[in-house]
């Protein structure tokens, strides 16, 4: 009996401190803080290209997946073949995407993760700095900027700036239909409430 009781005692004191300790510092949200990009169960709330979002199912969408790409790569398609093993490559039959070793469903997803992740505090080129801040480009490394990510080219640049907004609007759906939410960047369309989108916008 009194052993119980000091098992209860103990599993109160626990359970005190764990919740003390999430809300002061999430375990789930110390690597969002740290790289600047994921999603915590917990707290319900994850950032991706420096957007904050609450739904899960939407960031997996952004997010993309890096365990589908070695069966991708074993693929009996050859447009998926192919495009796995490319830096980014798209098989548009499928209407599968590759960047950066990450498979996607969603086109608005890859135009962004076609992109390098920065550390603005880590840059050494000043222009890269100066072209961060702007979300311009660095004349000297050719290296193009949105949110927090790189572009080789601007023509991807000026694609990513368009995807970005699909996911803000995206966002915005979420906080009444998450399913509208993942339409809207993957070109498809919400059963529930019967709407389609194309390029991002809801089409009639
Ligand atoms: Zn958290
Ligand atoms: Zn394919
Ligand atoms: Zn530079
Ligand atoms: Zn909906």
């Amino acid at each position: 009996m009194r052993r119980t009781m000091m098992l209860a005692v103990c599993a109160a004191a626990m359970a005190a401190w764990t919740s003390a300790a999430q809300a002061s510092d999430c375990k789930g949200c110390a690597p969002i803080k740290a790289t600047g990009q994921g999603f915590c169960d917990h707290c319900g709330s994850g950032k991706i290209y420096g957007i904050n979002l609450a739904s899960r199912k939407l960031y997996d969408e952004l997010a993309g997946d890096a365990k589908a790409i070695d069966e991708l790569k074993e693929s009996s398609c050859p447009g998926c073949k192919s495009a796995a093993t490319a830096k980014a490559g798209a098989c548009k039959h499928c209407k599968v995407f590759v960047a950066n070793g990450r498979v996607f469903r969603s086109p608005t997803a890859y135009v962004l993760a076609r992109g390098d992740k920065v550390d603005l505090s880590a840059m050494k080129c000043e222009g890269c700095k100066t072209a961060a801040k702007a979300q311009s480009t660095c004349k000297h490394c050719k290296t193009s900027f949105v949110a927090d990510h790189a572009y080789s080219t601007v023509g991807f640049q000026a694609a990513a700036k368009k995807a970005l907004e699909t996911v803000k609007a995206a966002v915005k759906d979420a906080a009444h239909c998450e399913d509208c939410a993942v339409a809207r960047v993957s070109d498809g369309k919400c059963g529930k409430c019967k709407i389609a989108f194309e390029h991002g916008k809801p089409v009639s």
